[in-house]
């Protein structure tokens, strides 16, 4: 729980930094062509064509990785009573929708190399 607040602190971070990379590119532009409303759309348009794939590289990192852990319970593959986790949302994974399945830690991470060998972008569970 605590390991998830801070990545979603980080990332927050990293958008304000994100944000800030926008003010030299509006000086610049206001600088050169004045402060008038033209010159700030061309700055808004040049920083939205830098910042498309900035963004999209923040909020699609590994920081949105969303898993679920239960205490105790049983397998829903090998039936084991352990610890049980459970992931909810990866950056091209989400299954926030669906029936959740629980595994214990051997199955959890079988399902999760059958998942990478699909493409599904996945860092594990941050312990
Ligand atoms: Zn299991």
């Amino acid at each position: 729980m605590h390991t998830k607040n801070k990545a979603n602190l980080r990332r927050f971070f990293l958008y304000l930094f994100r944000w800030q990379l926008s003010t030299p590119i509006l000086w610049l532009v206001v600088r050169k062509l004045g402060a008038g409303i033209g010159a700030t759309i061309i700055a808004n348009l040049i920083g939205g064509a830098i910042f498309f794939w900035i963004d999209r590289f923040i909020f699609t990192s590994y920081a949105i990785e969303v898993w679920q852990f239960k205490d105790t319970g049983k397998c829903d593959g090998c039936g084991k009573e352990e610890n049980l986790w459970r992931l909810v949302k990866a950056p091209n994974y989400d299954k926030r929708d669906t029936t959740p399945i629980f595994l214990c830690i051997e199955c959890s991470k079988a399902k999760t190399e059958k998942l990478r060998t699909k493409g599904i972008k996945i860092r594990g569970k941050s312990k």
